[in-house]
């Protein structure tokens, strides 16, 4: 079953761009190149299976149930692809594609509500949801799978029809999930585009699309922003973060060490919720980079095929310039590196886990987004100056705060700027919570019921109560 535009034109031979696996530098496969203009046919395909797929509920769950079942199915196949082009560890991979079936199967199952309002007028109002059309979803290279799955599954569900363009470093495991999906879906309800710029920004912008949710970093979601804005289509941006971890004086730091390193270090530190700052108690602040120094300095730091391998490179190679230049730029202010600090040696694009310590507040680690494998560790006085320095960034999307006495820990959530709070842990969430993040985190929100009618419009009928 063609997944890309191209390949259904006989006879063109489509452009390709190079696949590179982050372990080892190389080129390992190549992916269509989809011109913009190629965008019309697609999109006007999605527009007119959009008819048949948003007449009936029942077809659809049952349709996202069985879509579920062949993505397990496949599994094998995508984790080892998602590990060769995002470079995470096979079995995250594995539990990444679990996610995405798990993703398929919970939205399979919801529905809006109608509801019937009377208010004694001798008419009702009935509140129904109907679909918006065809939907673009644009996702960024972390998570490529589990983040399409968290757009596409309840927009389908919810009747629309869905275009998915991933980020070009990681096309090739969402291509094949494409195909995977197609045979468990009408056709043309899911189309799967890869491509380099400006793909996504022509995606963005186009007339047929009426609903544009993307994930990535705030400069390119502005950007989408005003790209739909040409059209008016709806926009739904989940963006980056800068999440602090607050730990309380009441810590016994042995006991959260490894969680509170993996909140930071998990896919290398490429999550937007990774804990991307630790705020410590002043006296407690050596014991806490120690123990986390400790972690980074003896972590499993290889390819992600290595079975024993724990921590996989960095995603690309301008990325791993970003987390570089932020790490010299901090270690020029004056911090110093109580783990890593630099590139590793040899092929692919490693970065040593990295702890830093006294750094200044107005270092770059601290005020933007690192994403990558490199964390600081910042003291604190009084409480009142940790909560300022945690919302003291433009981003607003997690946070956490951890300590024993968890009425006192949960006061101190209360207080944090973001869209999910946690107490002494970070990152985990429900498949049925509304994730939203504040400030330049994000616009709209996605998770549960949310996102289901993040993808409905509301259409009402007013009727007499009697003929
Ligand atoms: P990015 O913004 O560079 O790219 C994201 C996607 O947008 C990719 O598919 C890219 O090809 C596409 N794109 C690039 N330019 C575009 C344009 N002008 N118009 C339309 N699309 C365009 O982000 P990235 O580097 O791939 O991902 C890392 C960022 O994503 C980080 O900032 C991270 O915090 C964020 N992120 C946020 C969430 C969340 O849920 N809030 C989740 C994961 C990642």
């Amino acid at each position: 079953m063609p997944t890309s535009e191209s390949e259904r034109v006989p006879g063109r031979q489509p452009a390709r761009f190079a696949v590179v696996d982050p372990a080892t530098g190389e080129t390992f496969d190549e992916a269509p190149d989809q011109r913009p203009d190629e965008l019309d046919a697609v999109v006007d395909r999605a527009h007119r299976a959009w008819h048949g797929w948003r007449a009936d509920p029942v077809v659809r769950t049952t349709a996202l149930r069985v879509a579920a079942n062949a993505v397990e199915a496949a599994g094998d196949d995508l984790a080892r692809l998602l590990t060769l082009e995002q470079g995470k560890p096979l079995a995250e991979s594995h539990a990444e594609v679990a996610r995405t079936a798990a993703r398929l199967r919970y939205f399979a199952d919801l529905a809006p509500r109608t509801r019937r309002i009377t208010d004694g007028r001798p008419v009702h109002s009935e509140i129904r949801w109907r679909s918006l059309g065809p939907v673009a979803a644009i996702v960024p290279w972390n998570f490529p799978l589990q983040l399409a799955a968290a757009k596409f599954a309840p927009a389908l569900v919810a009747g629309n029809t869905v275009v998915l363009k991933p980020s070009p470093f990681t096309p090739l495991a969402t291509r094949l999930l494409g195909t995977v999906l197609a045979t468990a879906l009408p056709e043309d309800v899911l189309t799967v585009v890869t491509g380099r710029e400006p793909l996504g920004a022509r995606l963005a912008s186009h007339p047929g699309i009426r609903h544009v949710t993307f994930t990535g970093s705030v400069p390119t979601g502005r950007a989408v922003a005003e790209a739909a804005a040409a059209s008016l289509a709806r926009v739904t941006l989940e963006l980056g973060g800068n999440d602090a971890a607050v730990l309380l004086d009441d810590i016994e730091v042995d006991r959260i060490a490894d969680r509170l390193f993996w909140a930071a270090f998990r896919n290398c530190g490429q999550v937007c919720m990774a804990v991307k700052r630790v705020y410590a108690p002043a006296q407690l602040h050596a014991e806490v980079v120690e123990a986390l120094a400790q972690r980074a300095q003896t972590v499993a730091v290889g390819s992600g095929l290595n079975p024993e391998t724990r921590l996989g490179p960095v995603n690309n190679a301008p990325q791993l310039a970003r987390v570089e230049q932020v790490t010299k730029q901090a270690l020029a202010d004056g911090a110093r590196a109580a783990a890593g600090g630099h590139r590793l040696d040899g092929p692919g694009y490693f970065f040593a886990p990295t702890i830093l310590t006294d750094v200044p507040p107005g270092s770059p680690v601290v005020t933007k987004e690192q994403f990558g494998p490199v964390l600081p560790v910042l003291p604190y006085r009084s409480l009142d100056e940790a909560v300022d320095a945690a919302n003291g960034t433009g981003f607003g999307l997690g946070g956490s705060v951890w300590g024993t006495d968890l009425d006192r820990a949960g006061a101190v959530a209360d207080r944090l700027e973001c869209g999910t709070a946690w107490i002494n842990h970070h990152a985990e969430l429900s498949l049925a919570q509304p994730f939203a993040g504040v400030k330049n985190s994000g616009v709209g929100v996605a998770g549960g019921p949310w996102g289901l009618y993040g993808n409905l419009r509301p259409f009402v009928v007013h009727r007499p109560q009697e003929a």
